[in-house]
């Protein structure tokens, strides 16, 4: 790797670094300080052969593996990355903006996942039934499908990867990993770790780029599966053009997920969990709860606390390990131009702003990408606010009269991945949790986002595809049945057959 002030992001190809000449790139930036990092090369289709090649060539030897011995690389894989997980948050932090505990959540979520394929002898077993007819049994198993890719968003740039690629090469499986070009060091840093436990070369490639090199994915015949994670727009198309190129997709897109508040909530509780579940993470998560319907008199319980609460969080840089934040920067200038303007609309369109951070300064890093928690009340379904997801530290809060009203709007945008209500009553809760047409919900929990042995759930314009990311549906992604009948004629001559 080169070690210049700006290093080109290499590329892993069979087991090698690689540094190509002559490619356009684009920067990697530290949010927290406006400044550039790294850069990326925008590989294209000669890249994206020379990867598909190495996993191509590996996969015999690793499909061939026994699942033991490939989980056994996960094992170390899990050691190693327990060892330098704070080293490997730091870096999370430095190249997305989030804060360090926030990064440590992200790497964490990431371990589950490999823990959860270290299962791969259990969760690869089949199934079968001896005498399906008179002497004759059936059974099937799961095959890998060959060379698989992930494509994937920048905001979690640990968690979003880690929910493919452990479970896809437990599964027998070889991997091309196109990391979000905004973020792409940890997990450049993982596969250093990857390969130190044992991971044969070839196993997993990393490319860089944008749409070209996902182009030459997509449209690569030797590739046979796509797992995508990333805005909506790009998921419905991704998911289109995978299954035209005959593979096999899931594609997870944006959301807008909506919190209702009931007036029974627990104050306290609930608006610190509201707080976290819509600026975490500078609110750039798909399970943020960007939207908090309060019905009836829950606005006047519950909205002078939440507001506090968020006119009192602390907004800085991430990249140093003391004194950290409340809340860390967006992902770049342009990002945060976006999201200043959708506030602007918003309260042009008659909404109001009940804590505004447009006028955010930070003196320690003054050119960073910082955009401070804003709440905005009264905002209308109609509101530009709500026409679009947002991804940043911005709560809109619209007032409903009833639970009725309150899912009726929930159910009424296009996305459905995460819904959330606050209540003390069981029966409101059983309600919205079947009513709601989102795909992973949370009572009294801001953000119901589902560990390693659950799927990732979304719904509507949230998912595209039929099997979802991790758990046991992950496995089923990652892999196919053969399914065996068997009957045998008698026995061969001789006494030593028993008859
Ligand atoms: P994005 O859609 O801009 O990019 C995602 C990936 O697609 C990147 O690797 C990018 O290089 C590639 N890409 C971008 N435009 C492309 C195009 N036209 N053709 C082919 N590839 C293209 O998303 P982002 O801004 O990196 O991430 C934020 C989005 O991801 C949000 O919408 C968020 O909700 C979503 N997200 C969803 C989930 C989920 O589970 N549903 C999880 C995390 C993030």
């Amino acid at each position: 790797m080169s070690s210049s002030e700006n290093p080109i992001c290499p590329l892993y190809i069979d087991g090698k670094w690689i540094t190509p000449a002559h490619k356009l790139s684009s920067p990697v930036f530290n949010p927290s300080r406006g400044s550039v990092i790294a850069r990326v090369p925008m590989c294209g289709p000669a890249e994206v052969d020379l990867a598909v090649a190495s996993a191509s060539a590996a996969f015999p030897a690793w499909r061939d593996t026994p699942p033991n011995e490939r989980a056994q690389v996960l094992f170390r894989l899990k050691i190693l990355l327990e060892e330098s997980f704070e080293e490997l948050c730091l870096g999370i932090a430095t190249e997305h903006g989030k804060t360090l505990s926030e990064a440590r959540g992200d790497l964490r979520r990431g371990i589950e996942v490999v823990e959860y394929a270290c299962g791969a002898p259990s969760l690869l077993m089949g199934e079968s039934l001896e005498n399906i007819a008179r002497g004759i049994d059936c059974h099937t198993d799961r095959h890998p499908l060959g060379v698989v890719a992930g494509i994937c968003p920048f905001n979690f740039p640990a968690l979003v990867p880690m929910w493919m690629w452990p479970i896809a090469i437990a599964c027998g499986n070889t991997f091309i990993l196109k990391p979000s070009e905004k973020v792409p060091l940890t997990m450049q840093r993982i596969v250093v770790l990857l390969e130190k436990a044992g991971l044969p070369p070839g196993v997993m490639n990393i490319v860089h780029g944008g749409r070209e090199c996902v182009d030459a994915i997509l449209e690569h015949p030797d590739v046979k599966a796509i797992s995508f994670v990333g805005s909506t727009p790009v998921a419905r198309a991704i998911h289109r053009k995978g299954v035209l190129h005959g593979k096999r997709v899931q594609a997870a897109g944006g959301a807008k997920n909506f919190i209702i508040l009931m007036p029974d909530a627990d104050v306290d509780r609930t608006v610190e969990a509201v707080k976290d579940g819509a600026f975490g993470c500078a609110g750039e998560r798909c399970m943020a709860g960007s939207t908090a319907v309060a019905v009836g008199e829950a606005g006047v319980r519950l909205l002078p606390a939440l507001a506090d609460l968020v006119k009192a969080m602390k907004v800085g840089p991430t990249d140093v390990r003391d004194p950290q934040p409340d809340m860390g920067a967006v992902i770049s200038a342009d990002h945060r131009a976006r999201v200043a303007g959708l506030i602007a609309a918003g309260e042009h369109a008659g909404a109001k702003v009940l804590a505004d951070g447009r006028a955010t300064e930070v003196a320690e890093a003054p050119a960073g990408f910082f955009l401070g928690p804003t709440l905005i009340d009264h905002v209308s379904e109609s509101n530009p606010l709500m026409e679009t997801e947002v991804f940043g530290p911005v709560l809109a809060v619209m007032r409903a009269k009833t639970l009725d009203e309150a899912i009726a709007s929930a159910n009424r945008q296009a996305f459905g991945n995460g819904a959330a209500i606050f209540t003390n009553s069981g029966k409101a809760a059983r309600e919205f949790r079947r009513r709601v047409s989102a795909g992973m919900v949370g009572i009294n929990v801001g953000v119901p986002a589902p560990l390693a042995y659950f799927p990732f759930s979304g719904w509507n314009d949230s998912f595209f595809g039929d099997l979802h990311i991790q758990g046991k549906e992950g496995v089923e992604f990652y892999t196919q049945r053969k399914t065996t009948t068997t009957r045998w004629f008698g026995f061969g001559d001789g006494e030593i057959w028993a008859k």
